[in-house]
């Protein structure tokens, strides 16, 4: 039989092979298949079974054209995508993201992270991703829901509260979700749980806004405490101000953190006295504007055009919470530079390879999106335990099985690493964890 190694190799080659032009997808692919030597030299029947070569497959990829009509009645057409890629331990889940970089590339390296890190909250959902290229950014909220309605129109047949479940990402919030919602149970009469990230009002669970930002703190929390340290008194940059990142800095402040930097695509506003969430929050969620517009109503903070220079400002916490391959080597070198003590992913792939080494290198404390981020997935997970109870727990009650799944989480990954003789790396341990249960379920499915 062929060497772990060359098993992996053979693997990976065939992947860029077919799918070409999506480094994106090659790089999440290759960061989990570098970490399975050693569980394939414990399985070999997962090499017997072909398990590696079916699970970095997507079971379908659905692509379909997105026609709607602008407010000045011209014709205006994107892509849309959705990507079912494993089924194994439960129906398609992942959320869309409206974006103009996005491609069918980006949408199956977080359809594959997301099999991963579904499996890694323990809970029954598969793993699954979609989106478009379509830009709310600018657009009125007519525009937005003749897209989304449009969007819909297409996406309905192929999901469904057991079949496929999406929700929010990227450029898609509660006004998108209504929206697509909306038009879903008008096509098919249904009124279940087919989205996540509902309204209060129409079936949402209390605690999904905050879920994701909230669990990667509860998740940085439970690292910290293995190494004798807290949230107290730490100094924190977070990029982003959208969701993840707005409720990673409520939830850093209530543990005692001071959060001095945010931004969004333009730029980043320093303010050494602590971010003023009520403003980010009235400035973002509520008026749709620009970061720097934080200035206007706090104007000893500072504003600097550019997102990457966030990444200059000295933090003993950084918390990247925008987007894929924000921290590069060179920013995760002066980070380490300026004094960082742990790097705490927020978003999907935030740190680029090259940055993960940099940070290892220097053992600086690293939580792996697809561990730290899994809060989001995993109370969309209980909004839909709620929806078939036709039940609505409490925003305690959510937000006390949240922690209890991230600290769950975040033990089960650095056993794991331990198990594999990788003691303290999180990278491995995540990777390990979430492809066990996949691969053991998908072993007593069948080739199939
Ligand atoms: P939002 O759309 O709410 O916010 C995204 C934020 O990131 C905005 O501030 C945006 O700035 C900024 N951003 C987006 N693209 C870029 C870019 N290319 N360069 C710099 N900044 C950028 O999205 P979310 O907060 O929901 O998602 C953020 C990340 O977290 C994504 O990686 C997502 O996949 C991940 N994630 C989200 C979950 C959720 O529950 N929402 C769950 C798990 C992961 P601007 O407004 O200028 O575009």
């Amino acid at each position: 039989m062929k060497a772990a190694e060359q098993v992996i190799g053979d693997v990976m080659e065939q992947v860029r092979k077919r799918n070409p032009n999506e480094p994106e997808f090659h790089q999440a692919v290759l960061e989990v298949l570098e970490s399975l030597e050693p569980v394939i030299e414990r399985h070999p029947e997962f090499v017997e079974t072909g398990i590696l070569e079916r699970i970095v497959e997507p079971e379908r990829q659905l692509i379909f054209r997105v026609p709607w009509i602008d407010d000045n009645g011209r014709v205006q057409v994107n892509r849309g995508f959705r990507v079912q890629f494993n089924s194994a331990i439960g129906p398609y889940k992942g959320g869309l993201r409206f974006h103009p970089s996005v491609n069918l590339g980006i949408i199956k390296f977080l359809g594959f992270e997301q099999t991963l890190k579904n499996s890694l909250t323990g809970l029954p959902i598969g793993g699954g991703k979609g989106g478009s290229d379509f830009d709310p950014k600018g657009k009125s909220d007519f525009e937005v829901m003749r897209f989304c309605q449009s969007f819909m129109t297409e996406l309905y047949r192929y999901v469904g509260a057991d079949v496929d479940v999406p929700a929010g990402d990227i450029g898609v919030g509660a006004r998108e979700v209504g929206y697509l919602y909306g038009q879903y149970k008008r096509l098919t009469t249904l009124y279940h749980g087919v989205f996540t990230g509902k309204g209060l009002s129409y079936g949402g669970s209390l605690g999904r806004t905050q879920a994701t930002g909230y669990g990667l703190l509860y998740f940085l929390e439970e690292m910290l405490k293995d190494y004798d340290q807290s949230l107290k008194g730490k100094t924190a940059v977070i990029s982003g101000s959208g969701n993840v990142a707005i409720y990673a800095a409520e939830k850093a402040q209530q543990l005692g953190a001071l959060v001095v930097a945010m931004s969004d695509s333009n730029g980043y506003i320093y303010d050494p006295d602590g971010i003023k969430l009520d403003t980010i929050k009235q400035i973002k969620e509520v008026e749709r504007k620009r970061i720097k517009v934080y200035r206007e109503h706090h104007p000893s903070a500072q504003y600097h055009e550019g997102s990457k220079g966030i990444w200059t400002v000295k933090c003993d916490l950084a918390l990247p919470c925008a987007t894929q391959n924000e921290i590069d080597e060179e920013s995760a070198r002066i980070l380490v530079a300026n004094g960082v003590t742990a790097v705490g992913e927020g978003a999907n792939m935030p740190s680029t390879p090259e940055a993960i080494k940099v940070f290892q290198n220097n053992k600086i404390l690293f939580t792996p999106a697809k561990a730290s981020n899994a809060g989001g997935v995993a109370t969309s997970a209980l909004e839909m335990t709620q929806n078939s109870m036709r039940l609505a727990w409490t925003f305690e009650e959510v937000d006390a099985k949240l922690k209890d799944i991230m600290v769950r989480i975040y033990r089960q990954t650095s056993k794991v690493a331990k198990e594999y003789g990788f003691e303290g790396d999180l990278v491995k341990g995540a990777n390990i964890a979430g492809f066990l249960k996949v691969a053991d379920a998908m072993m007593a499915q069948g080739i199939v």
